[in-house]
């Protein structure tokens, strides 16, 4: 298999998982993963989940984290959803060049779904030049992401530990789109067949987005979940995410939906290319990932 694209279909739709490349969370920089990833979890309960994704607690000294994006053509729109992480580590700002050997100009790009404001989903926003990457596209964002990251909250509420690299992201990839960016404070559709999913807590405006044709359905929940272990364990918190309990019921309400609906689900920093199945189990959930081939 290809490493950095993964294409498939939902319905009459042709979606393609892209990798913007990966980045290594570790000590000093980070907490161990498992600290980082599941900050609340009690000690015996997380070596046992760990254990079940064959993870030794003791031994799990970094978390090698894919940064994925997704396009969809949906016959009439070529949408693309994140836009990678360029300018965040060494592996990183790949999305272009994946792109274009799929045949995908950025001036093909006419809707830019951003999920949220952090560095690894805005990153290829802007050029190093500060100029629109995707000069035909409307981005469409949630309104309340967009107010959060242009006023003083940000500075107020982020950890100090991380602010500067998230708000140096934010003044270089937010600006720029400003003439072309469209804010969503519902749920709606944004394009036929597209529609933006309110999805709060990981950030104040995180929007999942629900994808579907012909009764074929495709969620993409973004950041909503980092690791599949968060489907087990909806109340386990990641150190990045910015209002916990807000989080869980939002894992909870979103996580339920998918499963009902037999939908796809795609999450942006699970193995690549990030997709699978979200299976009700007990009073959870579980990834049941797609199985690739070639
Ligand atoms: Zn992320």
């Amino acid at each position: 298999m290809n490493a950095e694209t993964y294409g498939f279909r939902v319905g009459n739709f042709e979606c393609m998982a892209v990798s913007d490349g990966t980045h290594t969370y570790a000590p000093p920089a980070f907490p161990p993963p498992a600290n980082f990833l599941f900050t609340n979890a009690p000690g015996q309960r997380l070596e046992q989940a760990l254990l079940e994704h064959n993870l030794q607690l003791e031994n799990w000294a970094e978390w090698v984290s894919p940064y994925i994006c997704l396009t969809v053509n949906t016959g009439e729109h070529r949408v693309l959803v994140d836009t990678g992480a360029n300018g965040l580590g060494p592996n990183t700002g790949k999305l272009l060049q994946n792109l274009r050997t799929e045949g995908i100009a950025p001036e093909d790009i006419d809707t830019a779904i951003l999920t949220h404001g952090h560095p690894d989903h805005i990153g290829g926003n802007t050029d190093d030049e500060g100029n629109s990457v995707f000069p035909n596209a409307r981005y469409v964002m949630w309104k309340d992401e967009w107010d959060f990251w242009n006023s003083e909250q940000a500075e107020s509420r982020l950890d100090e530990h991380v602010k500067e690299v998230l708000l140096t992201s934010a003044r270089k990839n937010l600006p720029p789109i400003q003439d072309q960016l469209e804010l969503v404070d519902r749920e709606m559709e944004i394009v036929p067949g597209i529609g933006a999913v309110s999805a709060p807590g990981h950030t104040p405006g995180h929007m999942a987005v629900a994808i579907s044709s012909r009764g074929e359905q495709l969620l993409c929940l973004s950041d909503t979940v980092l690791h599949p272990i968060h489907l087990e364990q909806p109340d386990w918190h990641a150190a990045v995410d910015l209002d916990p309990g807000q989080v869980e019921a939002t894992r909870r309400r979103i996580l339920a939906k998918a499963a009902t609906e037999k939908a796809l689900v795609i999450a942006f920093h699970f193995p690549f290319p990030g997709l699978g199945h979200d299976v009700q189990k007990d009073e959870a959930w579980q990834l049941h990932p797609i199985e690739t081939t070639g």
